[in-house]
């Protein structure tokens, strides 16, 4: 299984991604993830990296490749993959067809769908632990003693960057980027979308059948 995961932020796609790969038993690869790991390691890449992602800037495009290209080179990566966060232009989806594109397994895309307002709706009921990190929603998951953690006690908070106007910015930037990668694999009839709305339960059930 060779799978691109497309969805926007706050989709519920980082979940899903781990649990679809627990199931097939392949790695999921985000590169968020791994330029977060590369700048607390403090690596070469990560040393690159640190100063365009501390901008808010966009990693560019060979770096990624080069990122990408090293980590489906690794065993684990053998049998198949979970890619999380890439590509994200369509010159990173070309280049990823070189890499990968020789293999007798062809390459899967699933985009997971999910309108803004329902994200936004999502983020801005999210609360978090300000000392241990525990992640509450108000509605489906609040802390059972109103505003402190179930764990460790300490006060649950909305994190700073989780308000409406910063979900609908980090958005628009997602749509924008996106459509032209969606768009690339449609052509290619690699393009399967799936509702993402609803208990994780039931969008894992799409997700599985929707790859059967
Ligand atoms: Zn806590």
């Amino acid at each position: 299984m060779k799978l691109i995961f497309i969805g926007p932020p706050g989709s519920g796609k980082g979940t899903q991604a781990k649990r679809l790969a627990g199931r097939f038993g392949i790695p999921h690869i985000s590169t968020g993830d791994m330029l977060r790991e590369a700048i607390a390691d403090g690596t070469e890449l990560g040393k690159e990296a640190a100063p365009i992602m501390a901008a808010g800037a966009l990693v560019s495009d060979d770096l990624m490749i080069g990122i990408i290209r090293d980590r489906l080179a690794k065993s684990d990566a053998s049998h198949g993959f979970i890619l999380d966060g890439f590509p994200r232009t369509v010159v990173q989806a070309e280049k990823l067809d070189g890499i990968v594109g020789n293999g007798t397994e062809p390459l899967r895309v699933l985009q997971l769908l999910v309108p803004d307002d329902a994200i936004v709706r999502r983020i801005s009921l999210r609360r978090t632990c300000s000392q241990c990190g525990a992640i509450y929603h108000l509605e489906n998951n609040p802390p059972a003693a109103g505003g402190v953690c179930d764990r460790c006690g300490a006060a649950v908070v909305a994190r700073a960057d989780d308000t409406e106007e910063a979900v609908r910015k980090r958005l628009e930037a997602f749509h924008r980027q996106t459509l032209p990668v969606a768009a690339f694999y449609k052509t290619k009839s690699l393009l399967r979308e799936v509702d993402g709305v609803g208990p994780v339960d039931e969008v894992f059930e799409r997700i599985e059948k929707s790859l059967a």
